[in-house]
């Protein structure tokens, strides 16, 4: 076997792994079946064509497209590589010369859609040939819960039998884990190695914030942003125009986008903003598909976004050049609600609502977070981090209170009922309110029964969100959105753990602003004054004696 790094060189011509490649790779290597979760452009065929080189033999690779097919067909043989596909484009003379490649042994890398393989035919010949390695891109094809579900894809599992059993591995960026659960079930017998990288942009500082004055939070964050480029997320057509129309009042150069506008009206304004400098764009999410403009320095959402996929997407359109950018996202009750009652009036399927529920719930305690917020949206994507220091909360800290009675009255609500529950039965037994469900199953009768009647539902939800939040309990997906704890959540039960809770995301706006700005302290000083470490001490007095939070603010940003 030849050594990975020395192909990488010589075969490809680069001169290093990117992140999380070197290891898929040496898995790849080493015979194991593989789940290789990355994002978009973070070179995910490297993980199998290289393996195929290091090595003897055939890799099949299953593709959804054939245009990108046809790109990775080139590529490889730009490299030098016999690569070839099967699929339904092809002309007499390209099947012959891919057949002939396969039968003497010259070919190592073919490229077939999924609906050639569903022809029996053509597995066992291929079975016959002998294949060394199936590889699965875009294997977010084969859920149900992906955006993009292809019944073939579905089929592929019996691929894979067919072909004896085959090493395979599994490539997708779409990451959440219900889609991975049910690419496992369905391609693999045995759990396959997880491979997860490449989700932090650590150039990117992460901010959201719940409504107050909303016009005002994003005047004062574009204010930080004049004459760069960048974009500005709303919810609705009318409200791009808007918000566009005020910020051209308020001087600076902003545009609209959105579904609705002419076509030629839509591509001017974009052809603007991609070649010139310093526009807002003010845009539904029809905006930003294949935008790859390397400058953009901000990303605002003056609503909530759809998910937490969603979220990253838009706000990854900044700071692709690696300077810093920064990003801003609002989000009300108003948005939540909306989302509940649009997701409970759609046409989908019970289990396709309770898995879009969660998916709310997900994101909405990634703007309730109570720790680091980038740690919390990527462990959403399974992947770990320190604490930041590039985003809201780590910088500006949150008001905290110890929240460890509150969390064990949830988790002991859970533990209790078995963890066979959802979150309003167990925050109907918190409050005590006997609903039809609580007194079918005796519930009335727990200890727990009406334990958290000194808060609001409204209260307990943010609560349970936030336990979720820092990984306290896990969600169930594919079981009725059951909440279950984790080591952590036991521990927390027990006492061997506390935990802090953010206390002002429970308040109403009003008492919130309340609260800030009596305690806010502003000073003209340098990093090393005296007059800084007193204010630090009273900083440090005011969080432990009256639980709110004080800053210490240089210029314009604060500082702790
Ligand atoms: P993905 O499938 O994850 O979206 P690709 O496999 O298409 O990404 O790779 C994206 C680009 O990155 C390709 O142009 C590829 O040649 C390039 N690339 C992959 N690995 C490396 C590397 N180690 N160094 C430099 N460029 C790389
Ligand atoms: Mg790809
Ligand atoms: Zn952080």
């Amino acid at each position: 076997m030849t050594d990975p790094r020395q192909i990488l060189h010589d075969v490809f011509g680069f001169s290093s792994f990117r992140e999380g490649q070197e290891e898929i790779v040496r898995a790849v290597l080493a015979g194991e079946d593989v789940l290789a979760v990355m994002p978009t452009g973070a070179g995910k065929s490297l993980c199998y064509q290289l393996p195929t080189l290091a090595r003897q033999g055939l890799t099949l690779v299953v593709s959804p497209l054939i245009a990108l097919m046809r790109d990775q067909v080139a590529a490889l043989r730009h490299f030098g590589i016999e690569a070839g596909s099967l699929n339904s484009a092809n002309d007499a003379d390209e099947n012959r010369r891919v057949g002939d490649a396969i039968r003497d042994g010259r070919m190592r890398l073919l490229y077939a859609s999924p609906e050639r393989l569903a022809n029996t035919n053509a597995t066992e010949w291929l079975a016959r040939a002998g294949v060394n390695l199936l590889a699965i891109d875009e294997a977010h094809c084969v859920s149900q819960w992906g955006h993009d579900f292809r019944p073939e894809y579905a089929m592929l599992g019996e691929v894979r039998r067919r072909l004896g059993g085959v090493q395979t591995i599994a490539l997708t960026a779409t990451a959440d884990v219900a889609t991975r659960g049910d690419i496992v079930d369905r391609l693999f017998e045995a759990e396959p190695r997880l491979f997860i990288h490449g989700f932090d942009r650590p150039n990117l500082r992460l901010a959201m914030q719940a409504k107050e004055n909303s016009k005002r939070q994003l005047f004062t964050f574009l204010d930080k942003h004049r004459h760069e480029s960048g974009i500005v997320y709303c919810s609705s057509r009318d409200s791009t125009e808007r918000l566009a129309d005020s910020l051209s009042q308020a001087g600076y150069r902003a545009l609209p986008y959105h579904a609705g506008m002419a076509q030629g009206d839509r591509a001017k304004n974009q052809d603007i903003f991609l070649q010139e400098d310093g526009i807002v764009m003010v845009a539904t999410v029809a905006f930003g598909m294949g935008i790859d403009k390397p400058d953009v320095r901000f990303v605002a959402h003056a609503a909530l976004p759809k998910s937490i996929e969603a979220y990253y997407q838009e706000i990854g359109r900044a700071g692709r050049d690696g300077a810093a950018a920064d990003t801003l996202t609002l989000y009300g009750l108003d948005d939540m609600r909306l989302r509940r009652s649009q997701i409970e009036d759609s046409e989908s399927s019970d289990e396709q609502k309770r898995i879009e529920r969660q998916r709310l719930n997900a994101l909405v305690a990634l703007c309730e977070a109570p720790r680091c917020r980038r740690q919390t949206l990527l462990a959403y994507f399974g992947e770990s981090t320190e604490p930041c220091g590039n985003c809201d909360l780590c910088i500006d800290g949150v008001m905290s209170f110890d929240g460890t009675v509150e969390a064990q009255k949830l988790l002991s609500a859970i533990v209790r009922t078995g963890e066979r529950f959802g979150t309003e039965h167990l925050i109907s037994i918190l409050v005590g309110e006997e609903t039809d469900a609580v007194r079918r199953f005796g519930h009335a009768q727990l200890k727990t029964f009406g334990v958290g009647a000194d808060r609001s539902k409204t209260e307990w939800r943010s609560l349970l969100r936030q336990i979720y939040a820092a990984g306290l309990v896990s969600l169930e997906l594919a079981e009725y959105g059951r909440w279950t704890l984790t080591d952590r959540g036991v521990a927390v039960l027990k006492g061997q753990e506390g935990i802090e809770l953010r206390s002002d995301v429970l308040m109403k706006p009003r008492e919130r602003r309340r609260r800030r700005a009596g305690f806010e302290a502003h000073a003209a000083v340098s990093g090393d004054d005296p007059l800084l470490m007193e204010l630090k001490a009273l900083r440090t007095r005011l969080a432990k004696e009256e639980g709110v939070p004080a800053y210490v603010i240089f210029s314009d940003r604060s500082l702790i």
